[in-house]
């Protein structure tokens, strides 16, 4: 679905000559329907590769093909096509949802934007996404101060699916959630590519949960990938030494003192 080859994305950084590379020559591909994970600690380039896959912003260099398609030539309808396929998740839930929004306008903002029904059939679509993310549907008129982060984190989601689309970019989407609902939620993004077929791009600092939804994960440091695989041989056999890092970093249950 997705094939990014060697994309590079630098930054200007004030008062140094170096131009920082955020995203340094980075090889990833995500098949259609699964789960694909970009792991690593905060500032190694996560971000940064998932606005370049969102195309919120364009590589420097390096290509990025979704479908084949080059993204750095995508403009106008194609463009706009684009942002319908693939859709993001953001950290924290409530920072990216509109206070003064009730959770209907929010889920159905995208469908507004790109025109797609009338007032009436965004209002059954609300419907459909609220079930989808096993909200009530009675929750379509309260506002996001109303709801737990669990629940708002399934907003988010619900908004993410509203056009449809065949990626989902979740950026450190479950980081700031308890654990209880992490699994949750994690359970929730299992179903929905069950039942209809989504990718993820699964970006977390967190290998522990990491492990729990990829098919894939590649490993970040300073904007490279240092290693990539299975998760469960990259968790219980890291080769590189950042990889062994991450792992021993992992909290894990502790034995119960007597
Ligand atoms: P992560 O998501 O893994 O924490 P980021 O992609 O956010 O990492 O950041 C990677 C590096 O690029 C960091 O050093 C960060 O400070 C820098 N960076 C990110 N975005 C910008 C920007 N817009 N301008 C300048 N530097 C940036
Ligand atoms: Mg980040």
């Amino acid at each position: 679905l997705l094939e990014v080859s060697g994309a590079v994305r630098r930054y200007r950084i004030r008062g140094q000559r170096e131009q920082l590379r955020a995203v340094d020559g980075i090889d990833l591909t995500i098949p259609k329907g699964r789960t694909v994970a970009i792991v690593g600690e905060s500032g190694s380039g996560k971000s940064t590769a998932a606005r370049l896959a969102l195309r919120l912003e364009r590589a420097d260099a390096g290509t990025i093909r979704y479908r084949g398609t080059d993204l750095a030539g995508l403009r106008g309808k194609d463009l706009l096509a684009y942002r319908r396929a693939i859709q993001p998740v953001f950290q924290n839930p409530y920072a990216s949802l509109d206070p003064r929004y009730t959770i209907a306008q929010v889920i159905s903002e995208p469908l507004r934007v790109h025109g797609v029904g009338d007032a009436t059939t965004r209002r059954k679509s609300v419907e459909t996404l609220l079930d989808r993310v096993a909200l009530p549907a009675a929750y379509a008129d309260r506002r996001p101060h109303e709801l737990s982060g669990g629940q708002r984190q399934r907003v988010a989601i619900a908004r993410a699916l509203a056009l449809d689309p065949e990626l989902v970019v979740m950026d450190e989407a479950v980081s700031a959630l308890d654990v209880l609902v992490q699994d949750q939620i994690l359970d929730l993004m299992v179903s929905l590519q069950r039942d209809q077929g989504l990718s993820y791009l699964f970006i977390s600092h967190d290998l522990a949960v990491v492990q729990l939804v990829a098919h894939h994960v590649y490993v970040m440091r300073a904007g490279k990938i240092v290693e990539s695989g299975d998760p469960a041989t990259v968790f219980h056999s890291p080769q590189d030494p950042y990889t062994q890092q991450l792992v021993a970093a992992v909290p894990r249950p502790r034995q119960q003192a007597s």
